[in-house]
């Protein structure tokens, strides 16, 4: 059940790139893996989904945190019947069934929330037995966990090593920067907790990357922030932009970030990691790098032409198109009632994703289209605008990186291949 690494491996001036096919949690090359996730659906000829990916809620929203900034918290408003929401054992075995079953190369399930770990170690026990006991022959299945590290100890850190699961971790960067958000219930840090998390996934050598959400103070910092990350030796790295709405202004709330500030970030950031490449992966310039050297569509979901590109499932058995829409309106189906099958084909899943094509028709004319392909739809509709909120970062930041990322693309094409 390891993950299989497989891709085109390139070498030059004393550093090399791995190409990988597609997320590769277990690899342990010393250097950036490209091609981080090319999790869309290749659909072939007669309907199968070859790799189905999956964000999987299995306590919902659920959390031992109450970071101010979080989207899910709300969503428990959904299922309001109890306030500790667990998926049941039936569920959990007829979603790695039914999708073992529909997408016969490999199958990505991230287990995410609420806070995933609450759901307890025997859940997952569960979830390698079935994977186990589902998967088919030759199957590539992945996991990963995507959790704000608080309870991972010993026997967290153990079992995730065991089972090659890619583990993302939340830390907003520095005690200062991160400890103004992401709070307990009552107020308290969390920041030392966090980081005994992450001493325990080094201890046992667990694949970890580091997700940090980018508000209104750590934004302001991003060469800071950068070098925080880096000196502490982490060396993959997603930012993630906040933008919420508040419900009383209709206006960004006050953590939210500017259009402004994202793209100057952007660019800082771009500038250290061309000093670091490549050395250091930041996910959103690994995959445009890909997209330019293979002259095909970014694998991020937001710079993709459709949406569409997983499923999220909620701890009953809930589907919905994108965590983003975890909302009635979007409700495609429940897996104990409908096959996944059906819900991929059903007439809401196929507007959901002609949503993005449809708004981007309003992008005509950008010279970075092929790129952005219209950002992620929520960046529209959140404030009602006939534009995306961060077109100007987009912007902004594609001007300013185009030529070296063409020179990187040069670079990458003149090595040798292997
Ligand atoms: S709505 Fe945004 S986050 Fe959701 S699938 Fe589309 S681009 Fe991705
Ligand atoms: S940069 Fe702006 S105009 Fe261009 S494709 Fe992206 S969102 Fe559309």
């Amino acid at each position: 059940m390891a993950p299989r690494r497989s891709g085109l491996g390139l070498e030059a001036k004393g550093f090399k790139l791995q190409f990988h096919k597609g997320y590769s949690p277990g690899c342990k090359a010393s250097y950036p893996c490209l091609g981080f996730d090319d999790a869309h659906w290749e659909v072939e000829p007669y309907g199968r989904y070859t790799r189905l990916k999956f964000f999987i809620k299995p306590v919902s929203a659920d959390c031992n945190l109450a970071c101010t900034y979080c989207f899910y918290l709300p969503k428990a408003d959904l299922y309001p019947k109890t306030r500790c929401h667990r998926m049941s054992d039936e569920v959990l075995r007829e979603l790695i069934a039914q999708s073992t079953a529909l997408s016969p190369d490999g199958v990505s399930f991230c287990w995410q929330g609420g806070e995933p770990t609450l759901a307890g170690l025997e859940f997952y026990e569960k979830v390698i037995e079935y994977e186990r006991l589902f998967g088919l022959p030759g199957q590539r299945i992945e996991n990963s966990l995507q959790t704000n590290g608080i309870l991972i100890d010993e026997r967290w850190a153990r079992f995730l090593a065991q089972n090659g699961f890619l583990v993302g971790v939340s830390l907003d960067g520095p005690k200062e920067f991160h400890d103004y958000y992401r709070k307990g219930p009552s107020g308290e840090p969390s920041y030392e907790r966090v980081m005994r998390g992450i001493r325990w996934l080094r201890e046992f050598n667990v694949d970890f990357n580091i997700l940090v959400l980018l508000n209104d103070r750590n934004v302001k910092y991003p060469h800071e922030l950068y070098r925080f990350l880096v000196d502490n030796g982490f060396h993959y790295l997603q930012f993630i932009p906040c933008v919420e709405r508040n419900p009383r202004t209709g206006k960004p709330a006050e953590y939210s970030i500017t259009p402004e500030e994202y793209g100057r970030f952007l660019c800082a950031v771009f500038d250290e990691w061309i000093r670091d490449f490549p050395r250091v992966y930041v996910r959103t310039f690994d995959e445009l790098l890909l997209a330019y050297v293979r002259g095909e569509e970014p694998s991020l979901c937001l710079f993709r032409r459709e949406c569409g590109s997983y499923l999220v499932v909620e701890y009953n058995g809930d589907v919905y198109p994108c965590d983003f829409y975890v909302e009635p309106k979007w409700l495609l189906g429940n897996i104990m009632e409908q096959s996944l099958d059906e819900l991929l084909a059903s007439e809401r899943f196929l507007e959901f994703k002609r949503r993005k094509v449809e708004l981007a028709k309003k992008c005509k004319g950008c010279p970075w289209l092929w790129l952005c392909h219209g950002g992620c739809p929520r960046h529209w509709e959140m404030f009602g605008l006939d534009h995306n909120y961060f077109c100007r970062s987009y912007k902004t930041f594609f001007e300013y990186s185009h030529q070296r990322f063409l020179k990187l693309k040069r670079l990458v094409e003149g090595m040798t291949y292997r």
